[in-house]
């Protein structure tokens, strides 16, 4: 298992990360994040995610086709990603995907047929999935549990209930830990962390979106989440030691992603 920090969710491949994105990978060792899982939006993201990580071997690519971009998705980039997950032996999840309820411009019966469609693609290539949920929870939770054979995954930027938390947890998911959390307005994700689990959660930062408190105004980088680590853990139990939380952490994503 690995010892350093893991950002399950960061957009390293954005073009706002095209000026900077080897010196952040620098500063991303020196802070001791070793490994940052990319993954995708749109189809025409998929070419560039894969050569960066076979450049950099911190950096494992997801595919998927995001809920808020439908517009930009064809029927035949789902047969595309079927093919992928066949030849692209690197690939280390199916994401992102989801639903996005908050997002008026997606149309939702659009978003649920790509949704499901890629959830049989990543049931069928044995693979977890990377899941965005918004003011979606109770269909993704459906959607999930009409799946038994899902090898789980993680809900990125968690944002729902404890209620639906525990619901993610019985079918073996995991929650994604970012910036959001950082905010002492986000009084109701606060209280969340220490009601549940420390089995629960995994360490994101969603980069270039969901700045931490601390670099509010910035653009989001994957090496502020040695900050968020910390955070976390003032959350969860400030007597123990950051490494405990840490390789707990650690442990909890390696259970999505055992060949890290
Ligand atoms: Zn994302």
């Amino acid at each position: 298992m690995l010892e350093g920090l893991i950002d399950t969710h960061c957009h390293l491949d954005f073009p706002i990360f095209d000026s900077d994105r080897f010196e952040i990978m620098c500063a991303c060792q020196d802070h001791d994040i070793q490994t940052i899982i990319i993954p995708s939006v749109c189809r025409k993201d998929w070419q560039k995610i894969l050569s960066l990580s076979k450049q950099h071997p911190m950096l494992y690519p997801a595919l998927g086709l995001h809920p808020c971009f439908t517009d930009q998705h064809h029927k035949n980039d789902l047969q595309q990603l079927n093919q992928m997950c066949a030849n692209t032996p690197s690939l280390i999840a199916i994401g992102e995907i989801g639903l996005d309820y908050w997002h008026k411009n997606s149309d939702k019966k659009i978003q649920n047929e790509y949704f499901s469609e890629q959830l049989d693609i990543a049931c069928h290539a044995h693979l977890p999935v990377l899941i965005h949920a918004r003011k979606s929870h109770h269909d993704v939770l459906n959607a999930l549990r009409a799946r038994p054979s899902l090898n789980g995954g993680i809900i990125h930027a968690y944002s729902g209930s404890y209620e639906q938390a525990k619901e993610y947890l019985k079918l073996g998911f995991k929650l994604g830990f970012g910036g959001a959390f950082t905010y002492p307005k986000a009084t109701r994700l606060r209280a969340l962390i220490s009601r549940l689990p420390i089995e629960a959660w995994v360490l994101e930062t969603d980069a270039p979106d969901m700045t931490p408190i601390k670099h509010y105004g910035e653009k989001n980088s994957p090496q502020y989440l040695n900050e968020i680590a910390h955070e976390f853990t003032m959350l969860y139990d400030n007597t123990l030691d950051d490494k405990i939380i840490i390789t707990q952490l650690n442990y909890n994503t390696c259970e999505v992603f055992p060949f890290l």
